[in-house]
């Protein structure tokens, strides 16, 4: 039995290469600007890190991950990709995810977990059209806690009041998402993006 489904937000929700590019960009003009050094050089000393930590864990490293290695603040970060891009520039309503998560909400509590900031995360919610779909919406700034940090699983579910076994959680990545869900006892989910949420419903249904 599923009471409860979180989902990742970034490539789960949406998947968007303009935003992926604006996500890189931001960084490697965060770099740059910390260390004072031009955004070539910034852009290449992030590409080899996230080159080194790929091979090292086995799985593509997020900026956020990639920029900490620099000692850049996660705040820091936040605040100069909140300045540099609004993803609602980008994105558009999902009808079919939209119908999907509706159709969810009925007997399930909804929440979104990510790792990106507050601000980002409202207005990628806002362009996409879900607004008061989810029970709860933890970012980065919830805890300061980033995933794949167990401890932020299991303040997510405290918070919904379930325990970790009814709880799904609905991701694009292995290493950050999914592996920490399934260590506290989370039922997962892989998807390549939205569209391996439209069917979510008539899946779980299914299953139970
Ligand atoms: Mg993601």
């Amino acid at each position: 039995m599923i009471k409860a489904i979180i989902f990742d937000m970034d490539g789960t929700l949406y998947t968007n290469t303009d935003i992926k590019d604006q996500f890189a960009k931001a960084a490697y003009y965060t770099l740059a600007k910390s260390d004072n050094i031009p955004i070539d050089q910034a852009q290449d000393l992030i590409e080899e890190r996230r080159a080194e930590l790929k091979a090292k864990s086995g799985f593509p490293v997020p900026y956020t991950l990639t920029l900490k290695s620099f000692d850049i603040p996660i705040k820091v970060w936040h605040k100069e990709n909140i300045a540099f891009f609004d993803p609602r520039n980008f994105l558009h309503k999902d009808e079919k995810l939209k119908a999907s998560l509706v159709k969810l909400k009925k007997n399930h509590r909804l929440a979104v977990m990510t790792n990106n900031n507050r601000i980002q995360t409202e207005r990628v919610i806002e362009a996409l059209e879900l607004d008061g779909l989810f029970d709860r919406v933890f970012t980065f700034n919830s805890f300061e806690i980033l995933k794949p940090k167990l401890e932020f699983f299991k303040k997510a579910a405290a918070e919904l009041g379930i325990q970790p076994k009814v709880c799904l959680y609905v991701g694009n990545r292995y290493d950050v998402d999914l592996q920490p869900a399934q260590e506290i006892g989370m039922q997962i989910f892989k998807v390549e993006g939205p569209e391996d949420i439209y069917d979510l419903a008539n899946r779980i249904l299914k299953k139970e």
